[in-house]
């Protein structure tokens, strides 16, 4: 005969649901757990290489359940059910310990709840690890190296700008261990030793200008500044990379012109820009196919592959355009020519590929889909230029 499950056995069965969907996002790399509210269930959805997929349909009844348990583990008030609430956990893993942000809002059907998952580890890369061509990788190198300089990587959000910065900062330290790096960011992605790393805040005291008014008379050699989105950073950025410092930074812009003309209508001088600018990289991230599945092409009838979630992509890989400051770019940009004059002397650039070139390499090398390259240029498209 059927009976109704006691509140205690219906608490236990979500603590071991919700520890085995954590650690089932964490195998699956997923950056972020949602407990999303609908009318009939709790949908549970994993991002997952940018993508969120859905995993699973937790009963609607369960979700004071479920959102209790993961207030519980956060140390967040349990009974305020009418606020956004923010708290962390710690959790291990195979071995490996994990920062999990747990972050509660209310909704009309009841609490949402998004877990951001984050590695202890520092999570730098090498910089041949990422994908980057040869040709890029060899461009960002040689600029690098100069020692002087503004060094900018372009591309949206979660484009994976920051991830090759500290890949090249993190190069940099071992080949001058004697140097003086530091980091100015909002917020410090990645931590690494040595590295004198400042987290600012563009509503708090310590913005980006005062902060990197003030180290500039430390004495840094090499500086990250996280992100230039104003004119006060990007006057800062290149004043510093004028005075004898390695300025590595990024800018949210659709491609390598769009970076250039934005700078200068940031009101940076164009005789400036040319002195300090040593090199513009624009990059995104393609999705790699799941080697386990071979893109979900091997998986039989209704059996999902677990490594991909049967999405058949894992892991992603990036793809670039890099641009140097030659004499004829140097001289369209002292003239002040429009962003198509500049583009056509890009094109002309020896050695130079186009972003959508360079995603068609790691389409030919089977590494990634034909639809996830021309996804690509949609994204370009809708960031216009
Ligand atoms: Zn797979």
């Amino acid at each position: 005969m059927a009976r109704t499950e006691t509140t205690h056995e219906k608490s236990a069965g979500v603590v071991s649901l919700i520890d085995t969907l954590i650690d089932r996002a964490i195998r699956a790399t997923a950056s972020d757990v949602h407990f999303e509210p609908t009318d009939a269930a709790v949908a549970v959805r994993f991002r997952v290489d940018g993508h969120l997929v859905d995993v699973e349909q937790i009963p609607i009844v369960l979700l004071p359940n479920v959102v209790t348990r993961l207030k519980v583990l956060a140390g967040l008030l349990s009974y305020r059910v009418d606020i956004p609430q923010e708290g962390a956990v710690s959790r291990e893993c195979d071995g490996q310990v994990f920062d999990l942000r747990i972050s509660t809002f209310p909704t009309i059907r009841g609490e949402r709840v998004a877990v951001r998952i984050l590695p202890r580890t520092s999570g730098t890369r090498e910089l041949d690890e990422l994908g980057l061509s040869d040709a890029v990788r060899t461009a960002v190198w040689q600029a690098a190296v100069q020692g002087d300089g503004l060094v900018c990587l372009c591309g949206p959000a979660g484009s994976g700008k920051t991830t090759t910065l500290y890949a090249l900062l993190n190069r940099l330290r071992m080949e001058r261990p004697t140097a003086s790096f530091v980091t100015v960011e909002d917020p410090v992605e990645f931590r690494l030793d040595g590295v004198a790393q400042i987290q600012v805040s563009s509503h708090g005291e310590l913005t980006f200008e005062r902060a990197l008014r003030s180290l500039l008379r430390q004495d840094p050699q090499v500086l990250l500044i996280g992100e230039i989105r104003d004119r006060q950073t990007a006057a800062i950025a290149v004043e510093a990379a004028l005075t004898g410092h390695l300025v590595l930074t990024s800018f949210h812009s659709g491609n390598t012109t769009d970076a250039i003309v934005r700078l200068l209508e940031m009101g940076i001088p164009p005789y400036q820009l040319t002195s300090a600018l040593r090199l513009v990289v624009c990059q995104r991230l393609l999705r790699t196919i799941c080697a386990d599945c071979n893109g979900a092409m091997d998986a039989e009838g209704n059996e999902i592959c677990e490594s991909c979630m049967g999405l058949g992509y894992r892991g992603r890989t990036a793809c670039a355009e890099a641009i140097r400051l030659d004499a004829a770019l140097r001289s369209a940009i002292l003239d002040r020519s429009d962003a198509d004059h500049l583009r056509k002397l890009i094109r002309n650039q020896s050695g130079y590929a186009t972003l959508a070139e360079d995603a068609q390499r790691h389409v030919d090398a089977g590494r990634t889909t034909q639809a996830e390259a021309d996804a690509l240029h949609c994204t370009r498209d809708r960031d216009g230029d």
